[in-house]
């Protein structure tokens, strides 16, 4: 782990000014865990509470993520949890492209550092960014979740879990159990790299 471009990047996002969103957020949720997790789970934006508390998934869909990590054995400061988006979109409107473009160099920066061997995107916004990162194809989040996709690296291969958006789940409890299940195959992955 590098401390001082860890430093470095987070003080370029507390003042960053790079799309409009600076404006209208209270905080940037800079991401927090582990900075040698093995996992990296990939957000869209922060949301309502995430800017009060700068911190990732602490409101309502929060709650779903820690039940996901929870069922297979996980605590948030064993994993690194990060978003598309470091500062919140206002009213929690979808990310423009503008906005994606800006912001996703410090999301580079992060996966680079932390150089983890476990990506799960949660939501669509997250899938989309990682599979033209890593050249997969396009495929909406209801085609692919749960399914699994391998990525050779120069450091060994990086495996990319596509699930659902835990706020979908916050009113629907098949989505819930859609999310569990699909999450528990990352179960298999874990045992692997460690
Ligand atoms: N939704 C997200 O995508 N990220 C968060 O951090 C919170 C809610
Ligand atoms: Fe900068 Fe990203 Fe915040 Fe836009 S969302 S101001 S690019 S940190």
């Amino acid at each position: 782990m590098n401390e001082k471009e860890w430093g470095l990047l987070e003080k370029e996002i507390i003042n960053c000014k790079k799309c409009n969103l600076w404006k209208t957020r209270n905080n940037p949720v800079i991401g927090e865990g582990s900075k040698t997790a093995h996992v990296l789970f990939i957000g869209e934006a922060p949301g309502y509470w995430e800017d009060i508390k700068g911190r990732p998934f602490v409101g309502k869909a929060g709650k779903i993520f820690d039940e996901l990590l929870e069922s297979i054995g996980l605590r948030r400061d064993e994993v690194y949890i990060a978003n598309v988006l470091k500062c919140r979109p206002p009213g929690n409107r979808n990310p423009s492209q503008e906005e994606v473009d800006a912001c996703t160099p410090y999301l580079d920066r992060q996966i680079e550092m932390i150089h983890p061997r476990i990506i799960a995107t949660l939501g669509n916004f997250a899938l989309s960014y990682i599979s033209k990162k890593f050249g997969l194809k396009q495929e909406n989040i209801g085609c692919i979740h749960g399914k699994t996709f391998k990525i050779k690296t120069l450091f060994g291969d990086l495996i990319i879990i596509p699930l659902y958006h835990p706020a979908a789940a916050v009113y629907n409890p098949l989505l819930k159990n859609t999310l569990l299940e699909d999450i528990s195959i990352m179960k298999k992955f874990l045992e692997q790299s460690t």
